[in-house]
């Protein structure tokens, strides 16, 4: 399959590992948007939020305390932001399914 992420995962495009596990894999996005910004993705490929199954209950739930565990050992203990970019209005633009996780400086709100 031509995904991106999955080609991450498997170590054939290089990236920064920040944290894995068997279910899990978490990286240094490329360009960030704050001082943290780490990409928590599944090691199997499903697309997007959108194409998650009932099965995925677990795994969806595992991202998340991943983005929170890393966000602890990073030391966010003012905070941070945990965001589902999915489909074309959600402006994600891999589709391989991640958790962004995003701190180190105040962040606005309402997003763009
Ligand atoms: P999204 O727009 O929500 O689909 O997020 C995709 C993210 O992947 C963006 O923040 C990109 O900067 C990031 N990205 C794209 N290519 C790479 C790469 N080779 N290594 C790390 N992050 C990447
Ligand atoms: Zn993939």
């Amino acid at each position: 399959m031509n995904c991106l992420f999955c080609k991450i995962i498997e170590g054939s495009i290089p990236s920064t590992p920040v944290y894995q596990d068997e279910l899990s894999y978490a990286f240094a996005d490329i360009h960030p948007q704050a001082p943290v910004h780490v990409l928590v993705v599944p090691r199997q490929h499903i697309a997007s939020m959108a194409d998650c199954s009932e099965e995925d209950r677990a795994l969806l739930g595992h991202l998340l305390w991943v983005a929170a565990k890393i966000a602890r050992d990073k030391g966010l203990v003012k905070g941070y932001r945990a965001v589902l970019n999915t489909g074309e209005d959600g402006g994600q633009t891999v589709d391989h399914l991640h958790v962004h996780l995003v701190g180190g400086r105040p962040l606005a709100w309402p997003p763009g």
